[in-house]
């Protein structure tokens, strides 16, 4: 009996260790090297790489591994982008940024949060903190971002963040041009006040023109922050061949805006209501003859 415990004892020992979400190509120098929830991309040029978010602190040894496995080499990223400062997204920047001496780029409105480690987020202020990173360059809406023949458009999409990104790149491949667009999808985190918000005072604003513009924004490759948003899983399954066409779906990217949509105005309806019902019952309180 007492084998036979020790035996079981000692099983979790023989378990194997956990197995990496394998790196992908998607088309042409664009690739996945996130794993099945968050998204990271890489970019690969003659003059170096791009890489567009990092996930958590403990994400940065995995992409490492996905970038070797390419047969890529980490110490060739010389640019590094986010989609927004979460620390989901972007808790690995520092770090990256230290083993690769990459630039740190994003647009001018994201600066202050990822330099603060998301201490001035306007939700997640107390908590959430990620080492904070410092910014080389920053970005005004529609700039260009270059390297090595590579030209990536970022575009200011506030609202989940007030300088979420999104990037839209021309990717070549086999004598087809593909339109690329890597989304910020304006979600709306649980816990957000739209209506009155002291600490984002614009922020129906700030998605109303997103979602403006986004809707002008066409591409044939749908690619978003998560990889739940644009069904990664769907569409692509481990060990499938590289064939950039599975993820050509020019209607998935409008049917995600769509809906990301719909969610922020029934929130917003709600919070109207609630607003009105409020009115309502403080004018009513004021009808009630005084008994004095
Ligand atoms: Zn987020």
């Amino acid at each position: 009996m007492m084998r036979v415990l020790a035996f079981l004892a000692a099983l979790p020992l023989l378990a194997p260790a956990q197995k990496l979400f394998p790196p992908l190509r998607i088309v042409g120098n664009l690739y996945y090297v996130g794993d099945d929830d968050l998204s990271s991309y890489l970019i690969v040029t003659p003059q170096g790489d791009i890489l567009i978010n990092t996930g958590y602190e403990w994400s940065v040894p995995d992409i490492r591994s996905r970038v070797t496995e390419l047969g890529f080499k980490l110490s060739d990223i010389k640019i590094l982008l986010v989609t927004h400062a979460h620390s989901d997204h972007a808790a690995g920047e520092a770090e990256m940024k230290r083993l690769t001496g990459a630039k740190m780029v994003a647009m001018q409105e994201e600066v202050e949060l990822l330099e603060t480690g998301g201490k001035t987020d306007f939700l997640f202020g107390n908590s959430n903190w990620f080492p904070p990173v410092k910014v080389d360059r920053a970005l005004k809406d529609g700039e260009k971002i270059e390297l090595g023949g590579t030209v990536l458009t970022a575009y200011l999409h506030p609202g989940h963040t007030k300088g979420s990104a999104s990037y839209a790149l021309d990717v070549a491949d086999g004598g087809k041009t593909y339109h690329v667009l890597i989304a910020n999808l304006g979600n709306i985190n649980d816990g957000t006040v739209l209506l009155h918000n002291p600490k984002y005072p614009n922020i129906v604003q700030d998605f109303v023109r997103t979602f403006e513009a986004q809707e002008q924004l066409h591409c044939d490759i749908f690619l978003s922050s998560h990889a739940g948003q644009f069904g990664l899983l769907r569409k692509w399954h481990p060990g499938d061949k590289y064939d950039p066409n599975r993820f050509v779906d020019p209607d998935a990217y409008p049917r995600a805006v769509a809906r990301t949509e719909a969610k922020f105005l029934q929130q917003l309806q709600e919070e109207r209501e609630e607003e009105q019902a409020w009115k309502d019952h403080l004018k009513f309180k004021d009808t009630i003859p005084q008994q004095f």
